[in-house]
């Protein structure tokens, strides 16, 4: 079994469905230290760490960044075929966090450790490892307001893409549309202050709202929903209270205030952000994003043709973090298996990833 193998398979052997992602950071921290990175692990609750190694060399640089999540999420109700903690079948490591993304993790470990503590002309590396991305990536949170200080190089996530380039992805904004009303008894209505019908008026207009945005070449057009509704108490009263959710999913060149602010205007009621990630997208044009297509073309002989993400990423909070530094996403998992009963990873996909970081390292560090 190669290095990259092993490693996931130890990872995916540990659960960290929600949980414990410190212990799981902890089989990953001798590695890293032995090769020369320094590393610290920083806890946003008991038990649930981040993981910051830096591969200092002195040199003027900032270095990569390489990031990827080490939760997961619940195996679902549905009964497992396969072990859900790590089975090899054929050229499939099946279980829990094989695509998404612990293979990814493996892979960016495999390639650093070998790399670091070599003589590079350029820079280093720096790892950022998170805990709790699939929950609203509140590790990524942590470390961005508390650790990532120092200036960074280009930033590269190991979600899985089957070890395609992809250049970004959309940015999902999620509002609280609250109406309130003066509750009466039902049969006077006009003693009251009908909470629905203002939050239905709202709704209305948020659905017939067109943004003006857009499209972008590969991110498409921004889109609303509005995904939950509820209120009133009992059938004989005026309501007064009702509240509704959206979902925005933005484009790159948004911004989540102004839009924020335009859709309370059309709705006529405040709309509060519970969730707020903003769009991710870096230009194919940008010489570092070339310069990794490139590399991934030479291993996988994919064409490389720009592409986004259905789903959103850490970059979200930490390319911000890192002074909106250049970002791609690139992993041996496949999109299709995250979240899935059976998950799997290719186990020729998790080689030819940990080769690919290996050339994308050397490139930026100049080794
Ligand atoms: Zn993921």
């Amino acid at each position: 079994m190669t290095e990259v193998v092993a490693l996931t398979r130890k990872l995916v052997g540990m659960d960290t469905v929600g949980k414990d992602e410190t212990a799981a950071l902890r089989t990953l921290a001798p590695l890293l230290e032995e090769s020369g990175f320094v590393v610290a692990i920083t806890e946003h609750e008991p038990g649930r760490g981040t993981l910051v190694a830096d591969w200092h060399t002195g040199l003027g640089v900032p270095p990569l960044c390489l990031s990827g999540h080490v939760d997961t999420v619940p195996l679902g109700a549905a009964a497992w075929q396969h072990a859900p903690f790590g089975e090899v079948d054929g050229d499939r490591l099946y279980g829990r966090g094989t695509s998404d993304m612990k293979g990814g993790i493996a892979a960016i470990v495999t390639a650093a450790t070998a790399l670091a503590g070599k003589t590079p002309k350029r820079a280093g590396l720096r790892l950022v490892l998170t805990a709790a991305e699939e929950t609203g990536s509140q590790g990524a949170r942590y470390v961005a307001d508390s650790v990532l200080d120092a200036p960074s190089g280009p930033l590269v996530i190991a979600e899985p893409t089957s070890n395609a380039v992809v250049h970004g992805h959309k940015g999902a904004l999620w509002l609280e549309a609250l109406a309130t009303g003066v509750t009466a008894h039902g049969s006077m209505p006009e003693l009251g202050e009908n909470a629905i019908y203002k939050l239905a008026s709202a709704v209305t207009a948020l659905a017939g709202y067109r943004f003006e945005a857009g499209p972008h070449p590969v991110l498409g057009s921004p889109t609303l929903n509005v995904g939950t509704i509820s209120g009133g108490l009992n059938t004989n009263s005026v309501p007064d209270r009702a509240v509704a959710t959206v979902d925005v999913r933005t484009i790159a060149g948004q911004d989540h205030a102004l839009v924020a602010g335009a859709l309370s205007r059309v709705a006529g009621l405040e709309l509060r952000p519970i969730v707020d990630l903003p769009p991710v997208w870096t230009d194919p044009g940008d010489e570092w994003a070339a310069s990794v297509t490139e590399i991934v073309r030479s291993v996988t002989g994919e064409s490389g043709e720009p592409r986004a993400a259905t789903y959103f990423t850490d970059a979200s909070v930490l390319t911000p973090a890192l002074g909106s530094v250049p970002t791609l996403i690139c992993g041996p998992g496949e999109a299709s298996q995250a979240h899935v009963t059976d998950e799997w990873c290719a186990l020729s996909r998790l080689a030819e990833s940990a080769e690919i970081f290996s050339l994308i390292c050397r490139d930026w560090c100049g080794l």
